[in-house]
Order: C-alpha cells, then structure tokens, then sequence
C-alpha cells in the first residue's frame, strides 16, 4: 500500500526494533513508547479497519492475539499487559493500517 508507514516498514524500506516475524505478522518497538514496554503488532496484509474483517482476516487478527499471549514471558510481560487497537478519528488513529498495541513493563493507569 503506496505511503502506508507500516507497509513500508514490513517491506523493510523504513527501519524499526523487530521483535518477532513471521510470514504474516511483524511485532516491533513504538518509535514513540507510552510505556516501559510499548510494541505494536501488525498484520503483513494491510488493512485498517476491523470494519474491513472477513474471516480470513479475523482467523488472522485471533493468530496474531495468540501469538503475543504465546511471546508474554520473552517480551517481559509475564506480570501482565494491555492490548489496545484503536479505530478512527475520535480514538487517535493516526496510521491506517491496522495494529495491535502491547503495553506493558510497568503498573499501567486506565486513562
Ligand atoms: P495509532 O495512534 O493507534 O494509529 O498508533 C500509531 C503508533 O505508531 C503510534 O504509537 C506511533 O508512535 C507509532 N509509530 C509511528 N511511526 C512509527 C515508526 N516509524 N516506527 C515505530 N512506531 C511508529
Ligand atoms: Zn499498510
């Protein structure tokens, strides 16, 4: 996808702290971490939206769920962690290719 960030960084064109890949997911460090531990899981196949589901991408998205419960104690978050995708405008979606945002590290505050 032309100017989609995340698509160039799968691509490998822009850099980023991989933490884990396979053939269809990449999880990486935040550029801009809100917590100790801040990674942000996506999709290789870009799409934005859980609007946008089918079941091939929903069977995706619950492999990619799986896949960072499965990592918890090697991304240091065997204390706990909060998962966060947000959706559009109002929730501050600034990239549009959807992505699943670990966070963890440290106490977390429900804001
Ligand atoms: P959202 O506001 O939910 O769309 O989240 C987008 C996230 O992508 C933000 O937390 C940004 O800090 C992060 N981000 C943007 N560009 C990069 C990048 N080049 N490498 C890593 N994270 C990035
Ligand atoms: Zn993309």
């Amino acid at each position: 996808m032309e100017n989609c960030i995340f698509c160039k960084i799968i691509a490998g064109e822009i850099p980023s702290a991989k933490v884990y890949e396979d053939d269809e997911m990449l999880i990486f460090k935040d550029i801009q971490p809100k917590a100790k531990i801040h990674l942000l899981c996506v999709p290789k196949q870009h799409f934005a939206y859980l609007a946008e589901l089918d079941e091939e991408k929903s069977a995706l998205l619950g492999r990619m769920l799986k896949k960072v419960a499965d990592l918890r104690g090697e991304l240091g978050l065997a204390d706990g962690y909060r998962l966060v995708i947000n959706q559009g405008e109002l929730a501050g979606q600034t990239v549009r290719h959807l992505h699943v945002h670990i966070l963890g590290g440290e106490k977390l505050d429900w804001e």
